[in-house]
């Protein structure tokens, strides 16, 4: 940990956000889930993992962070378990990208929704590609969960459930950094460990584990694990906003888009060997 604040949007008034939009147009909405983890691990791990996660890179970047989204969608965990609180994927993919619309009205141009929970990979997704077909071009999006952040971070979270891919859920990963960073709310007592199974079709979290929790070394956890997956998830994440920082958007679009066309179009139908049929299209006929 650093000495240094992290640079939180939610503390700040709206004549400071003036001010916070000038030094960096890039911000990060960081994405929870209030859902079961076991037996052993209380119910905003996801959002607690992923907001300290990103309060950190951005005490280390001064990139600012926006309140977590913490209610996410969970559905897949069933209702089985209590306490868990899902919004549909539909209702997720849709409160996402109306926030995308108001960190962009607030002077935002580059948007980084940084994931905490397996369940919201597709909503996100889905998220950014309505607030990008929506919002200025000169916008930029992106959405990734923190565990994707570099191969090693993947590593370290996964390497209980090697033949479940994806799916890790209260695992010796998850558990290490709650070790890390909540140890008053962990209950080693309580924790099991829960075989992973490579199934071929997707079942909820009811059918796959009577513990609520898939990992097979989950009672192996230590908080000195949690300590090394949080310093490399922050560091690949520093890393990363640095480069979002820095880049560029690919060329926007010309001022004059007919014209742009008119003329490009020309050009391609010009180019040479238009003409060689070798470069024509056969539409099948001359395939044996
Ligand atoms: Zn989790």
């Amino acid at each position: 940990m650093t000495g240094r604040r992290p640079v939180l949007l939610g503390e700040h008034s709206w004549v400071e956000v003036v001010g916070l939009v000038e030094q960096s147009d890039l911000v990060v909405l960081p994405i929870g889930a209030v859902e079961q983890h076991g037996p052993h691990l209380p119910l905003l791990v996801d959002a607690i993992q992923v907001e300290a996660i990103a309060h950190e890179a951005s005490a280390r970047s001064g990139v600012p962070i926006a309140p977590t989204f913490t209610y996410s969608s969970s559905q897949g965990h069933s209702q089985l378990f209590p306490g868990t609180m899902a919004l549909s994927p539909g209702t997720t993919v849709t409160a996402l990208s109306e926030l995308c619309d108001w960190l962009v009205a607030a002077g935002f141009r580059k948007l980084f929704l940084l994931n905490g929970h397996v369940g919201n990979g597709g909503p996100i997704w889905n998220a950014v590609d309505i607030a990008q077909a929506r919002l200025p071009r000169e916008v930029s999006l992106h959405g990734m969960s923190w565990w994707d952040l570099t191969s090693e971070v993947w590593r370290l979270v996964t390497s209980d459930c090697p033949d479940a891919d994806w799916l890790f859920h209260a695992n010796h990963g998850e558990t290490s950094l709650m070790l890390h960073l909540r140890p008053d709310l962990v209950r080693m007592d309580r924790a099991v460990d829960q075989d992973d199974i490579a199934w071929t079709f997707t079942y909820d979290m009811a059918k796959l584990s009577r513990s609520g929790a898939i990992g097979r070394r989950t009672t192996e956890a230590t908080a000195a694990d949690g300590e090394r997956i949080f310093e490399v998830a922050v560091t690949a994440l520093v890393e990363r906003l640095g480069r979002m920082a820095a880049e560029e958007p690919p060329e926007s679009w010309p001022k004059d888009v007919r014209r742009w066309r008119a003329t490009a179009a020309a050009e391609y139908l010009d180019e040479p060997g238009r003409n060689d049929p070798a470069n024509q299209p056969t539409n099948g006929k001359d395939l044996p």
